[in-house]
């Protein structure tokens, strides 16, 4: 045997005992997350990964730091790939974003960040006619509105149901504006499919396991809200079940979460945007009216989402949010709505996306 063909041998006899330790590896990682489900603790503990690749990068080495470093990022990578059961939504399973296209003009995902608004409920077809003129002058590019509300309390206005779902539709076809709507049961997940161009499955419904399937089965796309007290691995969890009934079309939704404070109606977790892209290629829009719940703090959060990777948000806007039916205090004025488009666009741009 040449000097050449016995170093090869002896490399060929690293790469095997290397990728015996990786195998070694994977399974300890497998192992950990069976102690990590009983505790209850997340699988994703980014303070934790840090401290390992710090280790790993200052011991001493042939290579680079820069090198050690991303190979050791891949190991680590693959190995909390094998502990989560998320699958479809992973950027394992796909490596890049996913781009929904809602109709010719609108796809959410790419370089453009989409602003979605409108009422919180549809009301009367003047109001929402009114609200949809303002809203698109100012930039905004799908018509929200709900025609099924889900209301804390049952005395409260439940929207008008299938008599609004035309309303948006016919208001959204005249000024070429794609529409979103909710539906809160599975019987109306057909109407609103037949009336709009994005369903919404609202907060309280992201664990009806029922009705995500019935969403899954259908092919318009989902926006998909967090739940005000799910976890980020529950959400794509549920994500997962639309995708698995073969809709690929799943936009998740950061909507706010139920925290100890108080003088909030929510706290929008903005957190949830990088660990979701890092997670997900799914696209990531934000609410940030339901998500801080007081109209004259909208904006500032609204900025935020869009500084930390929202591919876009959802707003509310109301032309007398004084008798707004639903969620008026949270509804922007339609001249608030149309400054925070000019600054949210500065924002976009600010960090390498567009908006208007
Ligand atoms: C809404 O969009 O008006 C709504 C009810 O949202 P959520 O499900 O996030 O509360
Ligand atoms: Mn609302």
């Amino acid at each position: 045997m040449s000097n050449l063909e016995c170093a090869r041998k002896l490399i060929d006899r690293v790469d095997k005992e290397i990728v015996k330790l990786i195998n070694k590896r994977a399974r300890l990682a497998l192992n950990l997350a069976k102690f990590k489900n009983k505790e209850k603790s997340n699988v994703y503990v980014p303070s934790r990964e840090r401290e390992v690749l710090n280790k790993v990068i200052s011991s001493k080495s042939f290579l680079t730091k820069e090198s050690l470093k991303s190979i050791y990022t891949e190991i680590i990578n693959a190995c909390r790939n094998i502990q989560t059961p998320v699958k479809l939504s992973s950027r394992e399973f796909k490596k890049d974003n996913t781009i929904i296209k809602v109709n010719k003009n609108v796809e959410i995902g790419g370089k453009k960040v989409h602003v979605m608004a409108g009422p919180c409920a549809i009301e009367s077809k003047e109001i929402m006619s009114n609200i949809a003129k303002i809203v698109k002058n100012a930039g905004a590019t799908v018509l929200r509105g709900g025609a099924y509300k889900p209301r804390s309390s049952p005395y409260a206005f439940q929207g008008l149901g299938e008599k609004g779902l035309k309303y948006i539709k016919d208001v959204g076809n005249k000024l070429h504006m794609p529409v979103i709507s909710e539906a809160m049961t599975v019987e109306q997940v057909n109407i609103v499919s037949k009336y709009c161009d994005v369903i919404q499955i609202g907060a309280r419904n992201i664990q009806n396991y029922d009705l995500l399937k019935a969403v899954g089965k259908q092919k318009k796309p989902v926006l998909l809200k967090r739940g005000i007290a799910t976890t980020i691995e529950e959400l794509l969890l549920s994500a997962e079940y639309i995708l698995s009934c073969g809709n690929h079309n799943v936009i998740l939704c950061e909507r706010g979460i139920r925290t100890f404070e108080t003088s909030t109606r929510f706290t929008i977790d903005l957190n949830a945007v990088p660990v979701l892209k890092k997670f997900s290629h799914l696209p990531v829009v934000l609410d940030p009216s339901h998500g801080i719940g007081i109209r004259e703090h909208v904006g500032a959060i609204a900025k935020a989402c869009i500084a930390a990777g929202a591919d876009g948000l959802i707003i509310e806007v109301h032309p007398q949010p004084e008798n707004a039916l639903s969620d008026g205090a949270q509804s922007l004025l339609p001249e608030q709505f149309n400054k925070l488009m000019k600054e949210l666009d500065l924002v976009a741009k600010a960090v390498g996306r567009e908006l208007l």
